[in-house]
């Protein structure tokens, strides 16, 4: 397999803002203020939206951007606040739920800040309700999946809701078992469509559209369609918005998210960087090079040393404990010797709790030759990896009657 190209880290998708703010004494009047029509305050001017890129959002923007645009559209600074309480908080983009801001300039507010991203082609259901996919087209046509899913306390753990959310539409990484992998990349996400995949499932939440479900959407895994850290920069941001204080962003707990990887290393030891502590979690799937560079063609740029290298100084940096995906194949990569050999991988560089694996069921794609293994292989494997004190689980599969689970996104749906 040649190699193939190194997706570019950082995109700097920042939206393309241009405020002029108002002059100073300038007292923003609310109630003058035509709601269309030339208007005698300063206007927000979005630079033209470059072919593909989504308009900009509410949740494209920084605070200060926020207060910034709302300025420009003759208001003053703290309806940004209230605004976005109604989006990160009460989940609405709906100006008749928007009491508090004054009535005739409430559909210009939504038009100009609050353009619909999202729009649902159709949401499918599975455990009696609790697993939601749902399908959406973006701006462009493009589509893109999130699934909800939500479990019920169980003894010793609370309910908690998790939604599995899609950083690009498609994918560039090519992993032939996985089905987004098959058709190639059609854009990055915006940070704003990738917040409003967890807004619409705190709103269904709300809405008490989810069987026994109450509360707010807790845990992320950024294991819908994409690679997060080929969007790098946009994905940092929606983070940070997920991360900060309510009414500012989601108030969200940076131990509930959970970014995946084919293993970007340049991406990883940035991500360490930051400051965030979230969870990674690197696709690894094939503890030697020759079958990991079939399985996850980015191997050939960085090998499985420098993944899991890299997966090892996130854990060291961050103290948080790295999880290693294992999609287990039938007779590609579930053999006995595999696991004492991913055993020795991740224990030579130490065994002080920086890693766990994850073994998933490989979840067929539709014309696929590969398929997930025989029960007594999965056995076998995680009997391996325990007798090294290897602590491994095996990814439940919630959805998968309607390809819901993860890596098995869009594809038959198109
Ligand atoms: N690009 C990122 C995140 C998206 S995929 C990454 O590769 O980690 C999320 C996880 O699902 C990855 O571990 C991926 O390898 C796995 N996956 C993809 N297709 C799958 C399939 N058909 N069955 C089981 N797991 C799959």
């Amino acid at each position: 397999m040649t190699p193939r190209p190194i997706p570019p880290l950082d995109d700097t998708r920042s939206p393309d803002l241009a405020a002029t703010t108002p002059a100073a004494g300038a007292e923003p009047d609310e109630s003058t203020a035509p709601a269309a029509g030339p208007r005698p305050h300063p206007q927000l001017v979005f630079a033209a939206p470059r072919r593909g890129k989504p308009p900009v959002h509410w949740a494209d923007l920084s605070v200060e951007e926020r207060k910034a645009a709302v300025v420009a559209l003759g208001l003053p600074a703290f309806r940004a606040q209230q605004l976005s309480r109604h989006w990160f908080v009460h989940s609405t983009a709906d100006p008749a739920d928007w009491t508090d801001i004054p009535a005739h300039r409430r559909q210009e507010i939504a038009d100009a800040l609050f353009p619909p991203l999202l729009e649902e082609v159709r949401s499918l259901t599975a455990d009696a309700g609790t697993t939601v996919k749902t399908l959406w087209k973006l701006h462009d046509g493009s589509m893109v999946e999130s699934v909800l899913m939500h479990y019920p306390a169980s003894e010793g753990s609370a309910a908690r809701t998790t939604v599995c959310v899609s950083s690009q539409a498609g994918c560039g990484m090519a992993c032939p078992f996985c089905a987004t992998g098959q058709g190639g990349l059609q854009r990055n996400l915006s940070a704003a469509e990738i917040v409003a995949q967890i807004v619409d499932a705190n709103a269904r939440l709300a809405a008490g559209q989810i069987p026994g479900a109450t509360g707010r959407v807790g845990n992320i895994v950024f294991m819908g369609m994409g690679e997060p850290l080929a969007n790098y920069a946009t994905v940092i941001r929606a983070i940070r918005t997920l991360l900060a204080d309510q009414p500012d962003g989601l108030g969200m707990s940076a131990r509930g998210i959970t970014v995946s990887t084919v293993g970007l290393v340049p991406g990883i030891d940035k991500l360490a960087d930051e400051g965030l502590p979230v969870t990674l979690a690197l696709s690894l799937h094939a503890p030697d090079d020759e079958l990991r560079n079939d399985l996850v063609p980015i191997n050939n740029r960085w090998r499985v040393a420098e993944a899991v290298d890299a997966a090892w100084r996130y854990a060291r940096a961050t103290k948080r404990r790295v999880s290693i995906e294992y999609a287990l194949i039938r007779d590609v990569n579930d053999q006995a010797e595999r696991a004492d050999r991913l055993a020795r991988e991740l224990k030579k560089r130490g065994d002080w709790g920086w890693f766990h694996v994850n073994l998933i069921p490989l979840n067929p794609t539709p014309g696929s030759k590969w398929t997930a293994s025989r029960r007594r292989d999965e056995q076998e494997f995680v009997r391996r990896l325990e007798a090294h004190g290897v602590p491994v689980t095996i990814r439940d599969t919630r959805g998968r009657e309607i390809d819901g689970a993860c890596g098995q996104l869009a594809a038959t749906v198109r």
